[in-house]
């Protein structure tokens, strides 16, 4: 008969969110497979917990999974956790997990902390829907279609971030969602030096430009606020638009794309209404 695999999740800065349950499946495991197992003998060395670790990470992930796997079809029980955090959240295991039930062999979820939902509960922005999107790449045109992508999102988006790229992706948050969005950035949590700071993109890009950022970072974006569509016409912006126009020498097309993105209306919906109200003006 098949074993099975505990999807274990550890704690994401602090020893105390160990629970019993996460400590019982690293004991009745056969072996664990680990992302780095520097990091995780370290977790185990401090409950007395002595088991065979097995590495699991981004560059082996194929070759791994089938060791893994045949293990587990053989009766083995695996427990499959990452750094810090929960297995297959921005970490390995995703494709594991689909392996495993592609071989019909029982995965154990044993729940317990993840950065996404602890900078969440805590960040002030709406909880009701949202949606997580990890780390945006590194290569900038995938990171600027990702962003692009979100312009529209209504729902409360959640970001990873690495320190010395905080600035950068605040930059690219201004462009694609204006400075008056509102924010927040979760850092060190659960750590010495936990921080939650409720804001808005022009706010946090002012404050970190003079303090550079340290540590781990989870950013809360609001999404895109419906009150502006209720306080702002359509036709309130297309004249936002021709004023813009007039005054600054700009093609209405140029004007158009700097106005609506304050607004919830697209460029060419905001661009058509000022040529439509401009051809009424001349009638
Ligand atoms: N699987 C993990 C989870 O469930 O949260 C995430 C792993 S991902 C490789 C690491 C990223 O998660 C960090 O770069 C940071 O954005 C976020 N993160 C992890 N621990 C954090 C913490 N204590 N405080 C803030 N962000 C954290």
């Amino acid at each position: 008969m098949s074993g099975k695999i505990y999807v274990v999740a550890t704690p994401i800065g602090n020893l105390g969110d160990l629970t019993p349950r996460i400590r019982r499946a690293f004991e009745e495991a056969d072996f664990i497979a680990a992302e780095d197992t520097r990091v995780s003998v370290k977790l185990l060395n401090h409950f007395g917990i002595k088991k065979p670790l097995v590495s699991y990470y981004e560059h082996n992930l194929k070759q791994k999974g089938d060791y893994i796997i045949s293990r587990v079809l053989a009766g083995e029980t695996c427990a499959v956790c990452s750094d810090a955090g929960t297995p297959c959240i921005s970490d390995p295991g995703e494709i594991l997990v689909k392996q495993a039930h592609r071989a019909g062999i029982q995965l154990v979820p044993i729940p317990g902390p993840s950065a996404v939902i602890t900078a969440l509960c805590v960040s002030g922005q709406d909880t009701g829907r949202f949606c997580f999107e990890g780390f945006l790449s590194t290569v900038k045109k995938q990171r600027l279609e990702h962003l692009n992508g979100l312009k529209e999102e209504k729902r409360t988006m959640i970001f990873y971030e690495a320190p010395h790229k905080l600035l950068n992706t605040l930059r690219d948050f201004e462009t694609f969602f204006g400075r008056e969005r509102p924010m927040t950035i979760a850092r060190e949590l659960t750590k010495l030096h936990e921080e939650i700071k409720l804001t808005t993109v022009g706010r946090a890009l002012e404050y970190y430009s003079a303090n550079p950022p340290k540590g781990e970072f989870v950013l809360v974006l609001s999404g895109r606020p419906e009150v502006q569509r209720q306080t702002q016409s359509l036709e309130e912006v297309a004249q936002s638009c021709l004023d813009l126009a007039k005054r600054e020498n700009l093609s209405l097309s140029d004007a158009a794309k700097q106005v609506c993105a304050k607004t919830p209306f697209g460029k060419s919906e905001v661009y058509k209404a000022a040529m439509k109200l401009k051809e009424e003006r001349r009638q």
